[in-house]
């Protein structure tokens, strides 16, 4: 067993032994018999919420009515939540009651998919209702249950469909796929926060282009912000010639292939709830792509990207499959002679000494000398540059 699980059994076993049922579920579970990199361990308990409290020395009440408590142990926290239904999904969201349950079975029968649905005991023998183990075999992702029924309940499944296709390299399987495209369209019950972050989750997945094809075949595309009718623009993603791994490239790609004038990027991107930061990285992202398409950069124009933003430009001009000389521009920014203007050896205050007058004469002399230094033609050196404006 990985080391993480190893180190939570103590956390089972101490429910057990307080004679409660106690597994390791979702994720982490598929994750293992998938071997991939597990980041949180979720525990499954027929324990109340109040039990579970009683048994840990250290516990964060962190959605108590929906019965998860974390547990600090070790130098870790662990998510465990008392087995439980859903019901009550109204307007095809989120449950709004859960009702505590006795057995893993029914705990188990809520889970989305049918690789996020093992449950595994503290001796590590696997508890696969649903034929899971067949699914991870074949690799497809299929829903728990009837399909249509579960996108009903709860929208958001759809999403996290292609979301686990992209992550996963799997297949949706046929059943699952043909429920969304009956149903895409309840997608609109969905807050855009939640659509958002599995849609990003798709995009820098390791197979987005794939599940991107996915996501514009059943219709899913037509029921999210500012996407509606542009499915034959985006229908160059799938056929992109790589798969973008950071979320600010990958929003990039997508203002692009929506040819989204540089004026309207931060509409677009504050209506699917972004962050200002990043709607911030993209336009710069975006504006400077433009630049790079048309000419090779002058150092200023180096200069004013940053090494960040000169990255993910390179990296959205890879993926488009935009010739670009990225180890001759990376090798020219590291040789400008300064990369921030507070690396100049004189300031504003300095230029006033000088005798000249504040006010927007003096920020176009300082703007002045920054391209100066930068393009290398005046040395970044206080004698040098007071001789330069006398
Ligand atoms: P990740 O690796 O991204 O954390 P995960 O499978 O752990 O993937 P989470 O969103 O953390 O996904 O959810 C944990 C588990 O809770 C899932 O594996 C699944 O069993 C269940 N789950 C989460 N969201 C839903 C949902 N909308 N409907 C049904 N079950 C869900
Ligand atoms: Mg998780």
């Amino acid at each position: 067993l990985p080391k993480v699980f190893q180190a939570a059994m103590p956390v089972l076993e101490t429910l057990e032994n307080a004679g409660f049922e106690a597994y390791f579920v979702g994720g982490s579970v598929r994750d293992i018999l998938l071997k991939r990199h597990i980041h949180d361990v979720d525990i499954a308990t027929s324990a109340y919420p109040e039990e579970v409290k009683s048994l840990f020395e250290k516990t964060i009440d962190t959605g108590i009515q929906h019965g998860t408590v974390t547990v600090l142990y070790g130098n870790e926290s662990y998510e465990i939540t008392t087995f439980r239904t859903e019901s009550g999904y109204q307007d095809y969201r989120r449950p709004d009651h859960v009702t505590f349950v006795q057995n893993l079975e029914e705990d188990l029968k809520r889970r989305d998919f049918t690789i996020n649905a093992f449950a595994m005991n503290m001796r590590g023998e696997i508890i696969d209702l649903f034929d899971g183990l067949d699914d991870l075999k074949n690799r497809v992702i299929r829903a728990v249950g009837d399909p249509e029924k579960r996108f009903n309940e709860d929208a958001l499944r759809m999403m996290r469909a292609v979301r686990f296709m992209s992550q996963l390299k799997f297949t949706l399987e046929e059943k699952t796929e043909q429920a969304i495209v009956d149903h895409h369209e309840l997608l609109r019950k969905i807050s855009v926060e939640r659509v958002r972050d599995e849609f990003v989750k798709m995009g820098i997945g390791s197979d987005s282009r794939q599940a991107f094809q996915v996501f514009l075949d059943t219709k899913l595309s037509e029921d999210v912000p500012d996407f509606e009718g542009k499915s034959e623009l985006l229908s160059v993603y799938p056929k992109l010639k790589f798969s973008p791994t950071m979320e600010a490239s990958f929003w990039s790609i997508i203002m692009i292939l929506l040819k989204v004038p540089n004026n309207q990027i931060s509409k677009i991107m504050r209506d699917w709830k972004n962050s200002n930061a990043m709607i911030d990285s993209v336009e710069r992202i975006v504006d400077f792509f433009d630049i790079l398409s048309d000419h090779a950069p002058t150092d200023y124009e180096l200069f004013q990207m940053g090494k960040e933003t000169l990255l993910n430009v390179i990296d959205v001009a890879h993926i488009l499959g935009q010739p670009v000389e990225s180890k001759a521009l990376v090798d020219r920014y590291a040789a400008l002679p300064i990369k921030k203007s507070s690396e100049l050896t004189i300031d504003g205050r300095f230029l006033i000494k000088m005798g000249i007058t504040p006010g927007p004469n003096l920020g176009k002399i300082l703007e002045e000398i920054k391209k100066a230094v930068i393009s290398g033609q005046l040395e970044n050196d206080q004698v040098a540059i007071e001789n330069y404006l006398n």
